[in-house]
């Protein structure tokens, strides 16, 4: 027999081993571990704050997985490459042939100072990157009804590098609607020159912050949060008041991935970049916001790189040449507030455009422009999610980044 081991069962975890089970023989064991059994839809979490139920964003990861995959539940505490074993928390040994780590990335507040002990109090400091901090979030907001409200991200990379504009947009549509808009003077903080990565999505939603009149304050490097005096302290002595902060912590790896020596200095594990195999050890591939690839953090990318990841591990464990090649494809929407949401589709080379998607022309989906049709795309996507992304189906859009229906803004 030949062993699979799969360190995580979220989103790409989940989906490899589907795929997987339904390629390999049965001279092959497909074993996943997780901490705990409840699979969250993440995305779930920008909604909580607003309308979401908490529990519609959680279920049973077994029934998730194919049969034929065996889920281990337990901590996993250390990867031994030239052993080919890991270990768990409490003691407990499981060897592997290959190993996938697709164990994500976590929220780390204790590398901004002040920060965790702020979140602790659950009072003017909030973030939305766990079920629980959302939830806690959602109270903030019922109750927070006038005065300066932040919404900041400390550094990048961070999973779903949209969230946080979706939510001030979210946020800003929220007052509005409860009428007292005017009491609220909401500022998004960004460590970036402007409202995201690349020119043309900045300028788009940098336009639309504008718009909103939700300020933005660039450049902001976040040296420490002054919980008590309510103060966001940067490293060139600048200072915002507020008297609500939702902030995005900083993301790094998993903390087995650093103990094992696989991670750089955030825990993200090094790969090649199209084919995500560890650039170190040969037998171990790395899918999802584990890796160091250079795209975004974001569901859309574990999908459409587990699904050039497939041959690949086809080919690698019979000593083939890897056939595919993963372009950095991302396709994200970002909610903008008033029912509407904005799509972005890019990958390594070409930076999110202007256009229509998936077609040309006929779309029906804009990118980089609010939409009635970009927004039900979202909400649909829960269902998606797990219908069809995590049993392995195939979705109707391409796997690789696609050119029709965009164009550049004229100079
Ligand atoms: C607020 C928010 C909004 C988002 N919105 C979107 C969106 O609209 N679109 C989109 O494409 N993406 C979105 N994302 C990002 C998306 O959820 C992640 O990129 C995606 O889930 C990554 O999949 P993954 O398998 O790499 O990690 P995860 O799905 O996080 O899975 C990692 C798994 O590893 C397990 N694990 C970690 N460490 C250990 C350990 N030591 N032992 C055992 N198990 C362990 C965890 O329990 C977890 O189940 C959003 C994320 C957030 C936080």
């Amino acid at each position: 027999m030949r062993k699979l081991l799969i360190l995580g069962a979220g989103t790409a975890g989940t989906m490899a081993a589907n795929h997987l089970r339904t390629k390999l023989g049965t001279d092959w064991t497909i074993t996943v571990v997780d901490r705990d059994r409840g699979h969250h839809y993440q995305p779930g979490y920008l909604f909580v704050p607003f309308w979401m139920e908490p529990e519609r964003v959680v279920r049973d990861r077994v029934p998730l997985l194919a049969d034929g995959v065996t889920f281990v539940e337990g901590q996993v505490a250390l990867v031994r490459p030239e052993h080919r074993r890991v270990e768990l928390a409490d003691g407990r040994v499981l060897d592997y042939d290959w190993l996938v780590i697709a164990s994500g990335t976590r929220p780390d507040p204790s590398l901004v100072e002040g920060m965790a002990e702020a979140l602790a109090g659950k009072d003017a400091v909030h973030h939305f990157y766990t079920l629980d901090a959302a939830t806690a979030l959602r109270d903030a907001l019922a109750r927070f009804d006038r005065g300066r409200l932040l919404v900041h991200v400390s550094e990048m990379p961070i999973k779903c590098p949209v969230a946080p504009l979706e939510f001030v947009f979210l946020v800003e549509d929220h007052y509005r609607k409860r009428g007292i808009r005017h009491q609220v003077d909401i500022t998004y903080v960004t460590p970036l020159d402007g409202a995201f990565t690349k020119p043309v999505a900045s300028e788009a939603l940098g336009g639309l912050l504008k718009d909103r009149s939700i300020r933005l304050a660039p450049d902001f490097a976040a040296e420490r949060v002054d919980g008590p005096g309510r103060r966001l302290v940067a490293y060139d002595g600048r200072e915002l008041s507020f008297d609500l902060l939702v902030t995005v912590p900083p993301n790094v790896g998993q903390q087995f991935v650093m103990d094992s020596g696989l991670g750089n200095d955030a825990g993200f594990v090094p790969v090649d970049k199209h084919t995500l195999r560890s650039v170190e050890h040969e037998r171990i591939f790395v899918l999802g916001d584990a890796s160091d690839i250079p795209t975004s953090k974001a569901g859309s990318v574990a999908h459409f790189a587990t699904e050039t990841f497939i041959d690949n591990f086809l080919a690698a464990v019979d000593g083939r040449p890897l056939p595919n090649v993963f372009d950095g494809h991302a396709n994200c929407f970002i909610e903008s507030g008033r029912g509407q949401a904005m799509l972005l589709d890019f990958n390594y080379d070409t930076e999110p455009l202007l256009g229509s998607f998936p077609a040309p022309v006929v779309g029906p989906m804009a990118l980089l422009k609010p939409s009635r049709v970009n927004h039900l795309g979202k909400l649909a996507f829960e269902q998606i999610y797990w219908r069809m992304l995590l049993p392995g189906h195939r979705l109707p859009v391409p796997t690789a980044m696609s050119m029709a229906g965009k164009r550049r803004p004229k100079e």
